[in-house]
């Protein structure tokens, strides 16, 4: 099998668009490595009094476009080439939304199912007081990704603001609103999605209404594409998280499926439904498939029996090379994870710029920009697809590449 190192793909992506654009070889070897990386050692105490040791990492891979900005995931098989990977991803994202900013990623691997608020609140701590130094408005700007959350956010915005002893809550994104949130930063993640999709199936002539949808992975990402997939006219057939998922071929209803899996913990269970598979749900003959979990779900293993339209990829990494090419033969349409899930960062950015200014926009606002962001990315990026005759992954690169290519030109670095 293939290697399914993340950070190898990374740049074995990378490798191709260079390639493509024929970098000179000092910008090439420059964007395949991250610029700057820490490992932090994190003795937290547990809720019984005994002490555990946790790992951490912050990634910053490239600055020439602004501060670095990505989440921080808290995940049992984080590692630092994962991390390398995600960080190097959020590289590519902010430059194909265009927002000036760098990429960069952060991870502890943990598993904070198994911890309470308490210990979690510890950790964020403890991980802020280890990265703080690497961390500012104008250095490196964390937000929620797998596992994190807005409260963890909180949390860990007090304990920069403590150790600074100044006001800074553009220091992380995807804060609660009270503290400094913003609005429509909650769903933005998926609500860039379903944008995207929708100009996807405007190019493709693919009329939506009433056609189907899957979900693999039901988190923040997950719950709000079946929330918000009802908008394009799009039908849940199936949705499913770690344990397992949940099916019905005529339709379940959105609102439902993520009251259950809310309350619950799991979508096993779910009445009016059969239970399916992660790998079954991933092979149905459905209109939209949004992966929305983990990276590597999509492989050369079973890309060949993938039978929707359109890919609309809210995880990062989902897709591995090889699995791209074989969905490219098939007249897959894959909306590449760092063009479809940039709704994220594109709100985060507009989250800093209100911190900065102190000064809130009303959700509409957010909305509305975040809406022209992406319209404008997808369509970059079409174009890219249909001049240079590459898959949409590849078309992605071509954009990104260059514009972070061209910011390194121009500081002198190359
Ligand atoms: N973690 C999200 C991502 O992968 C959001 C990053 C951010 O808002 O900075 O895009």
């Amino acid at each position: 099998m293939a290697e399914l190192n993340p950070f190898k793909i990374a740049q074995q992506q990378l490798d191709e668009a260079a390639e493509r654009l024929g970098l000179d070889t000092a910008t090439h070897e420059l964007l395949r490595w991250p610029q700057r990386e820490l490992k932090v050692t994190l003795p937290i105490e547990m809720d019984d009094g005994t002490i555990e040791v946790f790992h951490g990492y912050r990634v910053q891979y490239n600055t020439a476009r602004g501060p670095t900005k990505g989440g921080i995931r808290w995940h049992p098989e984080e590692t630092l080439d994962t991390v390398r990977a995600l960080a190097a991803w959020m590289t590519w994202k902010t430059a194909v939304v265009d927002i000036p900013l760098g990429g960069g990623k952060g991870g502890v691997t943990c598993n904070p199912k198994q911890m309470s608020d308490r210990e979690k609140q510890r950790l964020a701590r403890g991980y802020i007081r280890a990265v703080a130094g690497i961390l500012s408005v104008s250095k490196d700007v964390p937000a929620p990704d797998v596992y994190t959350t807005p409260q963890i956010m909180g949390w860990m915005m007090d304990e920069y603001e403590t150790l600074i002893g100044e006001h800074h809550p553009g220091v992380i994104t995807g804060k609660p609103i009270p503290i400094g949130g913003s609005e429509g930063r909650g769903d933005a993640t998926a609500r860039g999605g379903i944008y995207v999709t929708r100009e996807a199936a405007k190019v493709l002539n693919i009329d939506l209404k009433n056609k189907t949808m899957a979900i693999q992975g039901f988190g923040n990402a997950g719950q709000y594409a079946a929330l918000l997939g009802q908008t394009l006219g799009l039908r849940l057939v199936a949705a499913s998280d770690s344990k397992g998922g949940v099916y019905n071929e005529k339709g379940m209803d959105p609102k439902q499926v993520v009251e259950y899996k809310l309350s619950n913990g799991t979508l096993q269970g779910f009445a009016g439904a059969e239970s399916i598979s992660n790998e079954e749900l991933l092979q149905l003959d459905v209109t939209v498939l949004f992966p929305a979990a983990l990276e590597n779900v999509i492989t050369a293993e079973n890309a060949d029996k993938i039978k929707c339209k359109i890919s609309c990829e809210l995880a990062n990494g989902p897709t591995t090379p090889e699995a791209d090419e074989i969905l490219y033969e098939k007249d897959v349409f894959v909306l590449p994870d760092f063009l479809a899930n940039a709704g994220g960062v594109t709100v985060s950015y507009f989250e800093q710029v209100q911190n900065t200014y102190n000064f809130y926009w009303p959700l509409e606002e957010v909305q509305n920009r975040l809406d022209d962001r992406m319209t404008k990315a997808f369509h970059g990026v079409y174009e890219m697809y249909k001049r240079e005759k590459v898959n949409m992954r590849q078309a992605a690169y071509l954009v990104s590449v260059a514009r972070v290519a061209e910011a390194c030109k121009l500081r002198g670095w190359v």
